[in-house]
């Protein structure tokens, strides 16, 4: 343990050492704050505290992993075992599950992902005759998630006028009837959502002292990485379960708060001091993760910020490379770019493909980034976004299983009772969830009782119902003797999913069997795992609760040698030796969506600040100049957040990108005059004078250095230039495109060429006007 803790610097010795009693490390990316708590875990079990008392609470699963591989290896694999380690939802779906009689809950619940949650709520809206234009399902379920995330349960929303008031003002006066039905329906289905996991924790643990006294005493310490993102759900579990030991550990950084949108409460960490008593504060300012460029490249931004507490940051590593700025015409041109300078680094410096990460604003620009990638051949693995289980067949299964562990599960119900097809259409499940809502049962509860009821069904159709519940019922039985392995087998073949798919000989529909496949491999791998633990036995009720709570982040396998693609959103905790951050243009970074206000935008930027301070070696900033969004091709202009660094840390690989950069205070007469004297306190960076004034000037010697100029000064006829298929060129019209095939010879030479707008074209080229980049 010693050795461990001596490896570490004399500031982050101390809050590991760290006596009983709350305490709070706040510091900035790359301090050592997750090592910390690590290594703090490994040396309260070395002074003999016992696992089963300790509590670390993690940003994702992958992390909690981490975390406890680390500790394995300094205190012993069997010790570490019984650590609790997750996220919150994670320990609290299975505190949920042994506590779930409590609170009127099957211990099977099912848990909704938001897809399940959105369908329901869209069920709800128009069984209730609203216009889903108005009530925009996924708007509402926003709405109702941010309610759960503060508490405000159903009663306390009819309890509170101003809330009904502001529902009532945004012209969405049947918010609280959507909520108390869709809370209904979700108990009734034996389903909790992911904000229940929280909401009904509390819940739990307030209505119940004994409850809440037997977790308080198990969990004597607790330990909170990333705590400026707890909502304030989760901010009081934490105080409720703390709150008779006060061994409290929570490490974070406000500078990272990045969750505002979904609830996060930069208070807690802001507050804690005041929330605890005697709490004792530590600080940590060496960062060990990035270049000194970098460091302090991204002080200079968070520098901008008028809310935050103030740090110092600061490296012994190298300076590094400056950060590195590239401008291109469109997105699909900045996806090549990005794939050809990971594919030079990686040929240059023999690097592994993971050692770059691309990191993006919205999930929607990834498209462009993997078809460069592709064209590549770069391996790479897309983070978040739609996730392995929630592709339709592997939901589909899934969803079968759910209701062999969760009869009640309406939302798998509905998905399933009619495909494969089987005839029971859609006026049927109609008059069954009418029943069902009428006697106050589940949809299964009617359909087992189908003879029973009058829903005046035709015979054929009533015994397709019986024959529906039968399977279920027979693969209940089968459940209770056989593992998730053999399950979802069983189930896959008899419920006709696997010979449906079959029909289907496209190459997608056969990348779905085979994505059923590596679901079936991925249980053989759970079954195994569960071996190790004590009392486990790989059963489907333990996959599928690993399975509801998976983000495609947890789902790494971690070994393999991929480009990680991933939201920013996603990045925070990580590092990558080398980070390229794409589409760095207004209104896409910072999002349009977020501009309205300055703590909008200050949350925007401590989302680039974190989005830079992943980078070990060396950081690119990328934009393009026009992109597809919407269906739309839209011009851009590169993002203030590029400006706001210090130019003395980046180096611009497109020449005339200081022409373009964000100018806001910039008047342009209608004669394309500009007024120098607000031009010069405009851009503190560069001294050059927008293009379209420069065009028949000299241009001013750039201060930076050049890499390649985006086009030859002067172009030579394209027929004299030796082009060939795969060349990608600039056309003085139609913009970048790349050569699929060459004809003819001499005057008759001609190309067809593939325009990133446009499409292709067939040119000849004694008149085309290109250049070869
Ligand atoms: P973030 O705010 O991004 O979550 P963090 O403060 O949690 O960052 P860590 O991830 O714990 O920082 O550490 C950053 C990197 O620095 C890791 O690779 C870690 O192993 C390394 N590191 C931390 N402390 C030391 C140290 N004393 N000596 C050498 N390397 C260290
Ligand atoms: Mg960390």
């Amino acid at each position: 343990m010693q050795h461990h803790i001596s490896q570490l610097n004399e500031a982050q010795q101390q809050p590991v050492l760290h006596k009983d009693g709350p305490m709070i490390i706040i510091a900035g990316a790359g301090s050592g704050k997750t090592r910390v708590l690590t290594i703090r875990i490994a040396y309260l079990m070395s002074l003999g505290v016992d696992a089963f008392n300790i509590l670390a609470l993690t940003f994702t699963n992958k992390a909690a992993r981490e975390m406890k591989k680390r500790i394995s290896d300094i205190v012993g694999s069997t010790e570490a075992k019984n650590l609790w380690m997750g996220t919150f939802h994670s320990v609290f779906a299975r505190i949920l599950r042994a506590e779930a009689d409590k609170l009127g809950y099957p211990s099977n619940f099912t848990i909704y992902d938001t897809q399940d949650s959105v369908r329901l709520i869209s069920a709800i809206i128009k069984e209730m005759q609203l216009d889903k234009d108005i009530y925009k399902p996924k708007q509402v379920f926003g709405r109702i998630s941010s309610y759960k995330n503060s508490l405000i349960t159903v009663k306390a929303y009819f309890n509170d006028p101003e809330l009904q008031e502001a529902d009532a003002m945004s012209k969405k006066p049947r918010i609280g009837e959507i909520y108390q039905n869709y809370v209904d329906r979700c108990f009734k289905a034996g389903a909790m959502d992911f904000d229940d996991l929280l909401l009904k924790t509390n819940e739990l643990l307030n209505r119940f002292p004994d409850v809440l006294l037997k977790y308080q005493n198990r969990f004597k310490y607790i330990l909170v990485d990333e705590y400026q993102d707890t909502n304030h759900s989760q901010y009081l579990i934490v105080r409720a379960l703390s709150d008779r030991f006060q061994n409290i550990c929570v490490v974070g950084d406000d500078a990272q708060s990045i969750y505002a949108f979904r609830g996060a409460n930069i208070n807690n960490i802001l507050n804690f001091q005041k929330d605890y008593e005697g709490v004792k504060t530590y600080r940590l300012e060496q960062n060990y993760r990035s270049s000194k460029n970098i460091v302090e490249a991204a002080n200079s931004i968070i520098d901008k910020n008028k809310v935050k507490l103030d740090k110092i940051v600061w490296t012994a590593n190298d300076d590094g490379p400056p950060i590195k700025v590239h401008r291109s015409m469109t997105d699909g041109e900045e996806g090549r770019f990005v794939a050809s300078t990971i594919f030079e680094n990686k040929m240059q410096k023999q690097l592994m493909n993971n050692s770059f990460a691309i990191l993006y604003r919205t999930n929607a620009q990834s498209r462009a980034m993997e078809d460069a990638l592709r064209k590549r051949d770069i391996p790479y693995r897309i983070y978040g976004g739609l996730s392995f289980y929630q592709r339709k067949e592997i939901k589909d299964v899934l969803c079968y299983l759910r209701l062999v562990l969760n009869p009640k599960d309406e939302e798998a119900l509905v998905r399933v009772i009619n495909y494969p097809a089987r005839a029971i259409g859609n006026t049927t499940i109609e008059k069954l969830t009418i029943a069902a809502n009428h006697y106050k049962r589940s949809m299964f509860e009617v359909m087992q009782n189908i003879e029973k009821i009058d829903l005046k069904l035709n015979a054929g159709t009533k015994n397709k119902i019986t024959d529906f519940v039968t399977m279920i019922r027979s693969f209940q039985v089968l459940n209770e003797t056989h593992d998730a392995f053999f399950m979802a087998d069983h189930v896959t073949k008899k419920t006709g999913l696997v010979q449906e798919l079959k029909k289907d000989a496209t190459p997608e529909g056969i990348a779905r069997i085979e994505n059923i496949e590596e679901l079936l491999n991925g249980m053989k791998d759970f079954i195994e795992g569960q071996k190790e633990i004590d009392g486990a036995r790989g059963s489907l009720a333990e996959f599928m609760e690993d399975v509801a709570l998976a983000t495609d982040l947890d789902n790494d396998p971690g070994d393999d040698d991929r480009v990680a693609l991933m939201t920013i959103h996603l990045a925070k905790g990580l590092e990558f030796p080398y980070v390229f951050i794409v589409g760095m243009e207004e209104d896409l970074f910072p999002s349009a969506m977020s501009m309205s206000t300055r703590s909008e935008l200050e949350e925007e930027r401590r989302l680039f600040y974190v989005a830079l301070t992943r980078a070990e070696h060396q950081a690119y900033l990328t934009y393009a100049q026009s992109r597809y969004r919407w269906g739309k091709l839209s011009d851009s202009e590169p993002s203030r957040f590029i400006d706001e660094i210090d130019g003395q840390y980046l180096e611009y690989l497109t020449p005339e990108e200081s022409n373009y950069r964000y100018r806001p205070m910039i008047d342009i007469d209608i004669f394309g005059d500009v007024d120098k004297s607000k031009l010069r306190q405009a851009k503190p960076i560069s001294s050059a004078p927008p293009k379209y004034i420069t065009d028949n000037q000299p241009k001013p010697e750039s201060p930076i250095r050049r890499l390649k100029p985006l086009s030859s000064p002067k172009s030579p006829s394209a027929a004299e230039m030796d082009l060939s298929v795969g060349n990608i060129v600039m056309h003085e019209r139609f913009g970048k495109g790349e050569v699929v095939s060459l004809e003819g010879a001499g005057a008759d030479k001609k190309a067809e060429i593939r325009f990133d707008v446009g499409g292709i074209k067939k040119l000849l080229l004694r008149f085309a006007k290109l250049d070869i980049i």
